[in-house]
């Protein structure tokens, strides 16, 4: 089976709904826990008389993780079904969970959200499908989870899908294209076998739906955009910008440019897993050196691309975005920080162009004099110290953001345009 095609796969939703608890279920469930560290488990479990301890083991192992401040706790875990091999993709985390999204959910193809059958929706629930739909997740498996906890009744489970299936419409979530699946994490019900508590529910286990996902789009042929997450400088090499290639292949030998730092240079060496490589690819986490740059060149939220088709950099950008959450209205000279991809930049929104018909798509009013919470608006934006940042249809790993104030994110938005300088 290892000629399976492969899925980056997102676990979102609200803390404490049971992510964790389902990623080690799933792992656990496909065998993808060393058969010797279940059997070490199940002897101590059985010496002390134990029962169910396999799993508790997973779990053990994931909680003990968080206590020593791990923050991949979850992340970069590895399951295979028969169709495809899944990668979990940086899941938001508690704190850092807006960057998460926007360097991780982006590179997910599909995502699972999961939501406690004795809680509903909550805000987080509510921020993760926003953002996970702005930025361009289309298909949704449902995990409806901690049944057991409502003794698996059918009117508790039909109360949260009624809520959740609301709250997909207000996003434009094609709910035709969400499996909703009630589950336990914790017993294993619907996760990987039919589950005898659910009698009233006829669909597919959690590990059929991620079966029958769509096959993930092929890698665009867009050029390479790699945006910079840190600089260091390594003795006896020299400059070393870190970062993870978005889009397209950087080769030593190639002439580079970052943007919007404005220099550029001959790839001399790339490093991946400590190890040297004449090439890498989207993906891959890279660590490089270009002749003639000093650390004090270049800095995050650069951006590095081929010197004949280097990164844009915005003037001003026209873009889409949706307003999630904001105390009262948004008005032209409104001026928060957004995040796009490693960068975070205060920007003003210049105009507001034209108000958006969240459930049509078509134009509701031009020139809007604000917009508030749960609008889609087109708007004019001018970030206020350079910006590298790209069409969302010409590149859409760099084309979109999510914009913060107060502690808070308070909308999401794609790239329509970008007037360059
Ligand atoms: P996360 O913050 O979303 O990753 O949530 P966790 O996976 O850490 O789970 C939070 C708490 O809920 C833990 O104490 C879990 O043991 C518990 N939990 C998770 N899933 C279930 C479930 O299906 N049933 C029950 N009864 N408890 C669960």
């Amino acid at each position: 089976m290892s000629a399976s095609q492969h899925q980056n796969l997102a676990i979102i939703g609200h803390v404490d709904h049971g992510k964790s608890t389902l990623v080690g279920r799933l792992l656990y469930e496909t065998g993808s826990i060393p058969e010797h560290v279940i059997e070490q488990h199940r002897e101590e479990a059985e010496e002390k008389g134990k029962g169910g301890f396999e799993f508790a083991y997973v779990m053990d192992n994931l909680a003990e993780e968080r206590e020593r401040g791990v923050t991949i706790d979850i992340a970069h875990q590895e399951f295979s079904t028969d169709e495809y091999d899944f990668t979990i993709v940086d899941t938001p985390g508690h704190r850092d969970f807006v960057k998460n999204m926007i360097t991780g959910a982006s590179q997910a193809d599909h995502a699972v959200l999961v939501v406690a059958a004795d809680d509903g929706v909550a805000p987080q629930t509510q921020e993760h499908v926003f953002l996970a739909r702005t930025l361009g997740i289309d298909e949704l498996i449902v995990a409806v989870n901690k049944m057991d906890v409502v003794d698996y009744e059918e009117s508790t489970y039909d109360e949260v899908v009624e809520e959740v299936t609301q709250l997909l419409n207000q996003v434009q979530f094609n709910t035709e294209d969400a499996s909703f699946i009630p589950v336990s994490a914790f017993e294993g019900d619907n996760v990987a076998d039919v589950s005898d508590n659910t009698p009233w529910y006829e669909g597919e286990t959690v590990l059929e739906a991620l079966n029958t996902l769509p096959e993930p789009e092929p890698p665009t042929d867009a050029p390479l955009r790699l945006p910079i997450q840190d600089v260091y400088t390594i003795s006896g090499i020299g400059t070393v910008p870190v970062g993870r290639i978005e889009t397209g292949v950087m080769n030593t030998g190639d002439t580079v440019s970052f943007q919007p730092s404005d220099v550029g240079g001959e790839v001399k060496t790339i490093e991946m897993h400590h190890e040297e490589v004449p090439k890498a690819e989207p993906g891959d986490n890279v660590g490089f050196n270009v002749r003639g740059i000093g650390k004090d060149d270049i800095r995050r939220g650069d951006v590095c691309g081929p010197a004949d088709d280097p990164p844009s950099v915005a003037e001003t950008f026209q873009a889409q975005i949706v307003v999630m959450q904001h105390p009262s209205v948004i008005t032209a000279g409104y001026t928060p920080v957004f995040h796009a991809h490693t960068a975070q930049v205060a920007c003003t929104i210049e105009s507001i162009d034209q108000k958006i018909d969240s459930s049509s798509g078509e134009v509701a009013e031009e020139d809007p004099d604000f917009i508030q919470s749960g609008d889609a608006a087109v708007v004019t934006i001018r970030p206020q110290k350079p910006l590298s940042i790209e069409p969302s249809s010409e590149i859409p790993e760099l084309g979109s953001f999510a914009i913060r104030d107060m502690g808070q994110t308070i909308a999401a938005g794609k790239v329509l345009e970008v007037n360059e300088k």
